[in-house]
């Protein structure tokens, strides 16, 4: 059956946890984690509720494929109104703690209310309890993870943590599981901080049973890691350099944003690059990755465990952070590095540390770091305001003011709110990069244009996990289109965000649709669940989840005015690369693409439309 078929319900204020069935109707259309996550989300809150109250709900979830031996089957999603972007959030993490979710017979958790005080829920099998977290606030993400195991004397237990991030609420708060896995985007972790919860500790030892149709699954599985295997992207580029190896590429063809969008080329990218990971530093020898890594039950591992340079400024009086850990991503070294201009592998390493540590997203602080060195260089901000010489470039300005956004001091505490609170204040809002408040990743949309209108019409701000038209428009997955025109644009980001709807519903990773198509998805969950999943189905579950969030988000008090883009990446042309002299044909392609998804022209979906989907 794939499910469960148990929720566990934890009331914060009133301090209870109870289990109730699952909703099977309900999972029949929306499948799981985020598309049933966002059901039970939009049917029980208000959308126009503050995020940071405790009428917001924030709701942990799996998805049939969750802890079953399909390859990547070990995500699960955070799902909540966020707090950066007030807008519906659905956050997605690998590491190991969703498979134990599910070990431990649940398919989702949802926190509603506020507690008094502090506390973390505790859950073994079918054991749940809040427990008192005194003795856990203040602390980093690292030690809470490391005190629950010790104290619980289970180093098994899984933990999905706040640290000071989500605590002092950093509006682009992290949850962080296994150490270096993020719930990272839209603020999910400051909505856990405003439930005064610190951290969900999971131990679950029943396995995952009920699979419909076993020897077919067994096939089915088998055959979805013989195509990840036969793939040169999950067999060979992503496990040898990661997701980094995009570094490089996208740099070379224009559509890196490099100080904070004025650029779209990075002259120091090939020092932040996969290929620079590789090497061996001047100063000890050793190269800065020590081996790849996998999420549960992964057999493309695309992760990076790396050791920082001892001898470098930002930690040579700081042991702590020899040891090896998680990062470079792309995403990371990018926001970190190029977002700034900064090209010290090092440091970027450094602050990514942070970001893991003390619970932040390092996408949306890297920007805002970009945007304030704007500030500075236009001479809104001053030193003595930001505490540091925030020129572009500086590696020592990038490692102070991670510090001071981690702990909250000074300037930190702006640059906690995000680019785009933080230049409205200075008078200059069109200087953050971001939509509906949520920072760009890393991809310029003057050399990619689908994704312009991806970021615009995301439902959950700028991103790039929903609607990934790189695939197509840089690497030729599952076809090749040009990234420089707009035509057919619409109905590529169409068809993106919905089959990213059903990848994420299902509990797998958006990265094997490198190789994976929505084909290569249908027959797992086809054996793994009961009732119909064929691939009309899929299409239409996708089609419906992305509706819904819209829903959310127009009920929120948000317009057709909110799927826009900064006014740079429509006025400013690319100043060098194969896009130079282009803008991003947003204003051509959004009437478009609210056709093709059958919205009138002011992005409201049309009756038949929600009558077709059955919304
Ligand atoms: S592809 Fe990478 S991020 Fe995705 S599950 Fe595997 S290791 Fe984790």
């Amino acid at each position: 059956m794939g499910w469960n078929r148990k929720v566990l319900r934890v009331n914060l204020t009133a301090g209870t946890c109870t289990s109730e069935p699952l909703n099977m109707a309900w999972a029949n259309d929306y499948l799981g984690s985020r598309g049933l996550a966002s059901k039970y989300l939009v049917s029980e809150i208000d959308p126009k509720v503050d995020p940071l109250s405790p009428d917001n709900k924030m709701i942990m979830s799996t998805g049939p494929l969750t802890g079953t031996m399909a390859s990547t089957g070990g995500r699960y999603t955070v799902v909540t109104k966020g707090a950066l972007t007030n807008a519906i959030a659905c956050s997605n993490s690998g590491g190991f703690f969703g498979a134990e979710m599910k070990f431990a017979g649940w398919d989702m958790i949802i926190f509603e209310g506020r507690s008094p005080k502090p506390v973390y829920l505790y859950v073994e099998n079918d054991k749940a309890e809040l427990r008192d977290a005194a003795h856990l606030w203040g602390k980093t993400c690292w030690e809470t993870e490391a005190t629950i195991k010790s104290s619980h004397q289970d180093p098994l237990i899984r933990v999905s943590s706040i640290g000071g991030a989500g605590e002092n609420g950093v509006l682009y708060a992290a949850i962080v599981n296994d150490l270096h896995r993020a719930a990272g985007r839209s603020g999910v972790g400051a909505v856990m901080g405003s439930k005064n919860l610190k951290a969900v500790a999971i131990r679950g030892t029943k396995g995952v049973s009920g699979i419909k149709d076993f020897p077919a699954f067994l096939a089915a599985t088998n055959a979805g890691k013989k195509v990840l295997a036969d793939n040169a992207v999950t067999s060979q580029g992503l496990p040898k350099y990661g997701t980094q190896v995009l570094m490089n590429v996208i740099n070379e063809m224009g559509a890196l944003p490099t100080r904070n969008h004025r650029d779209v080329q990075f002259e120091e990218a090939g020092k932040i690059s996969a290929e620079a990971m590789h090497e061996k530093r001047p100063t000890d020898g050793k190269p800065h990755l020590v081996t790849n890594a996998a999420c549960f039950g992964c057999t493309i591992a695309c992760g990076r465990i790396s050791k920082i340079d001892e001898t470098h400024f930002s930690v040579k009086n700081s042991p702590k952070y020899w040891g090896a850990s998680g990062g470079l991503e792309y995403e990371a070294a990018w926001a970190l590095g190029a977002a700034n201009g900064v090209g010290d592998l090092e440091a970027l390493q450094y602050a990514n540390l942070l970001c893991n540590e003390h619970g932040m997203d390092p996408i949306s602080f890297g920007a805002t770091v970009g945007a304030a060195m704007e500030l500075y260089d236009l001479g809104i901000l001053s030193k003595e305001q930001i505490g540091v010489d925030a020129k572009f470039g500086s590696a020592e300005a990038l490692c102070k003011l991670v510090e001071m956004t981690a702990r909250g001091e000074g300037f930190g505490k702006e640059l906690g709110l995000g680019s785009a609170r933080m230049c409205a204040k200075y008078g200059r809002p069109e200087l953050s990069m971001s939509v509906k408040g949520q920072e760009f990743p890393a991809y310029d949309s003057r050399g990619i244009q689908g994704m312009g209108l991806a970021y615009a019409t995301s439902n959950r701000g700028a991103c790039h996990l929903r609607g990934y038209t790189v695939a197509s428009e840089v690497l030729g997955i599952p076809v090749k289109t040009d990234p420089l025109v707009t035509d057919g644009k619409p109905e590529l980001v169409k068809a993106f965000q919905d089959a990213t709807g059903v990848f994420d519903s299902a509990g797998i990773c958006i990265f094997t649709s490198f190789a994976w198509t929505l084909a290569d998805v249908q027959p797992q969950l086809q054996a793994a669940c009961e009732g119909d999943w064929s691939m009309d189905k899929l299409n239409e579950v996708g089609e419906r989840i992305w509706n819904m969030e819209r829903q959310f988000n127009l009920a929120a008090g948000m317009t057709a005015k909110d799927d826009d883009l900064p006014p740079r990446l429509k006025t400013e042309p690319a100043k060098t690369g194969p896009a130079k002299g282009l803008v991003n044909g947003l204003d051509k392609m959004k009437p478009e693409y609210y056709k093709v998804r059958g919205w009138t022209p002011d992005g409201v979906p049309e009756k038949a439309t929600l009558e077709r989907l059955g919304l």
